[in-house]
C-alpha cells in the first residue's frame, strides 16, 4: 500500500510544543461541581451487572472520554438514540462478556466543573484505575493559531495550567494531545471528527482538522489501533455503538480486531454505496427519476450523490432501523465521505457524472418497463382465471381480459420458463388437462361429494 509522507511532527506534538508539559492538577475541592455528591460512575456502579463472571476477561471496566471540538453536538444526539447495542446497556455492562463503559461526557454525566475533570487527570497522570477509550465529535481547530492571540476555538473547562497556576481554559484539542499516548484506542465519531467536516470547508479560518490529521499516520493507541474512523453528519448512532462495543471486546481480550479499511472506517459498515442498497435503486435502473422533492422516484436528477459515496443508512436506518436519507426523501449529499462538502457542492443539483448512466438507464428503461408492466399483467393473474377467461373480482377493473396476441406472448414466454425445467415427469399444467375444470369438463360435477345421485 503506497503510503504518505509524514511531517517531521504533527499538529499534536506542534501544539504541545507552544504549550508546555503540565503538572499542576486542581486540588481536592470536595462536593463542587457534583451536585448529585457523586459521580456517574459512583451513582451506577451498585446497579451494573458486569462482575467477574460475566465479563470473559480482565478487564473489569473501560472509561469512554469524550470531547466534543467544533461540533453541533449531533454525534451525541445520533448516539443517546441508538440501540444496537444502546449506551446504557455499555454503561451498565449489561452485554455478556463486556466490561462496563464509564463514560465521561460533558452534557449526560452528573457531575461538572472540577469534580467532572478528575478523571481525565488522572488519566494523564496515568493514575487512572483502568484503560481508557477517547471519542471526539466535532473537528480540531489549529488551536496554536488561536493561542498566538491570546484566545481558543473550543475549551473544556479549566486547568491550573497557566502561569503561576493561574487558571486557563482547556481546549478540546489540548486533551487529546495529552490523552492520546496513553488510550487504548482513539475514536473520531461524525465527519467533522473524522475528516473535517464542514468546519474545515474552504474558507474557514481556524485551520479546522480530523483526529487523524491532528495525530498524525504514526499514531498507535496502547492497543497497536490507529484512529477509527466512524463518519456521517450526523452518524448513524448505531454504526458508533457497534464499533465501540467491537473495540471493547477486543480490548477485553474476547474477540479480535473488527476489520477496518483503509481510512480505518468499520469495513462492514462503509463497504458498499448508498445506492445499492438503496429503495429507489429499481427506478434507477429503470430510467424514471424525480422532478421535485416528494416525488417517489429516484432523486439522482435533483442531487442525489448515492451511486459513488460509502454508507450503509439505506439498510440500516437512521434510528432503530427506521429513516435515513432516501428513504424519508431526502437525496445523499456525501455526508459521510472525507471530500465532504467541498466536492459535493452546490448541493442539490445534478451531479455531472451522473449524466452517462441516467441517460443509459432511460434507453434500456423505455424498453424493459413495457415488457415488465407486460408479464407483471399475466402474473396479476391466477391460472385458473386465464382458464376459465374471467377473473371473478367484485372490484371494478379497468383491465381487459388478454385478446389471443396477449395471450400468445404469455404462452411463448410459458414454454420459454418451463424449458428450464429438468424434472423427469412434468408436473400438470393448469388448463392442460380439461378435465380438470367443471366448465369444460359438467360430468366432473357428478363425482365432487354431495353430488345429486338421483339426477
Ligand atoms: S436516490 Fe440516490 S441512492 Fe437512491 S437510487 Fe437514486 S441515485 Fe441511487
Ligand atoms: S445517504 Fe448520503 S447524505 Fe445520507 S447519511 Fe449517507 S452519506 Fe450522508
Amino acid at each position: 500500500m503506497a503510503t504518505t509522507k509524514t511531517a517531521a511532527k504533527t499538529p499534536a506534538e506542534r501544539l504541545l510544543d507552544v504549550l508546555g508539559p503540565v503538572d499542576r492538577f486542581h486540588e481536592d475541592v470536595g462536593d463542587f461541581g457534583s451536585p448529585a455528591r457523586m459521580s456517574m460512575e459512583e451513582y451506577l456502579e451498585p446497579f451494573a451487572y458486569a462482575d467477574e463472571k460475566s465479563r470473559f476477561g480482565p478487564i473489569e471496566k473501560v472509561h469512554l472520554f469524550w470531547y466534543a471540538g467544533m461540533s453541533c453536538d449531533g454525534c451525541t444526539v445520533a448516539v443517546t438514540g441508538a440501540q444496537a447495542p444502546t449506551l446504557e446497556g455499555l454503561m451498565m455492562g449489561a452485554h455478556p462478556g463486556l466490561p462496563r463503559v464509564v463514560l465521561h461526557h460533558p452534557v449526560v454525566n452528573l457531575e461538572s466543573g472540577p469534580a467532572f475533570e478528575r478523571a481525565a487527570e488522572q488519566a494523564i497522570k496515568g493514575e487512572l484505575d483502568g484503560p481508557f477509550v477517547v471519542v471526539l465529535e466535532g473537528s480540531i481547530a489549529d488551536e496554536t493559531i488561536a493561542h498566538a492571540q491570546g484566545g481558543y476555538w473550543a475549551g473544556q473547562g479549566e486547568e491550573p495550567w497557566g502561569p503561576d497556576g493561574a487558571h486557563r481554559t482547556v481546549t478540546a484539542e489540548e486533551w487529546i494531545a495529552r490523552l492520546a499516548p496513553n488510550s487504548a484506542a482513539m475514536i473520531a465519531i461524525g465527519t467533522c471528527a473524522t475528516w473535517g467536516g464542514i468546519p474545515a470547508a474552504a474558507g474557514n479560518p481556524t485551520g479546522a482538522m480530523s483526529l487523524m490529521d491532528f495525530l498524525g499516520q504514526d499514531y498507535r493507541s496502547t492497543f497497536g489501533v490507529p484512529v477509527v474512523n466512524v463518519p456521517g453528519c450526523p452518524p448513524i448512532g448505531d454504526n458508533f455503538m457497534e464499533a465501540v462495543a467491537a473495540i471493547v471486546y477486543f480490548l477485553q481480550g474476547f474477540g479480535p480486531l473488527p476489520e477496518f479499511d483503509e481510512l480505518g472506517r468499520p469495513a462492514w459498515q462503509f463497504g458498499e454505496t448508498v445506492h445499492r442498497h438503496c429503495v429507489r435503486g429499481a427506478y434507477y435502473e429503470e430510467g424514471v427519476y424525480a422532478k421535485e422533492f416528494g416525488d417517489k422516484e429516484c432523486l439522482v436528477e435533483i442531487g442525489c450523490w448515492g451511486p459513488v459515496v460509502n454508507c450503509n443508512i439505506t439498510s440500516r436506518g437512521a434510528i432503530g432501523h427506521v429513516g435515513g436519507c432516501m428513504n424519508s426523501g431526502g437525496a445523499c449529499i456525501g455526508c459521510t465521505m472525507p471530500g465532504f462538502p467541498d466536492k459535493f457542492t452546490p448541493f442539490y443539483t445534478t451531479a455531472p457524472g451522473s449524466k452517462v448512466s441516467t441517460t443509459m438507464s432511460r434507453m434500456v428503461g423505455s424498453f424493459i418497463r413495457p415488457l415488465r408492466a407486460y408479464s407483471n399483467a399475466n402474473l396479476n393473474r391466477e391460472v385458473r382465471w386465464d382458464v376459465e377467461g374471467h377473473v371473478p373480482s367484485g372490484w371494478a377493473r379497468e383491465e381487459s381480459e388478454p385478446g389471443p396476441v396477449r395471450d400468445l406472448g404469455h404462452k411463448f414466454y410459458d414454454v420459454l420458463r418451463r424449458s428450464n425445467d429438468r424434472s423427469k415427469n412434468k408436473g400438470e399444467t393448469w388448463g392442460k388437462g380439461s378435465e380438470l375444470t367443471l366448465a369444460q369438463n359438467p360430468e366432473l360435477e357428478q363425482q365432487l361429494p354431495g353430488a345429486d345421485d338421483s339426477r
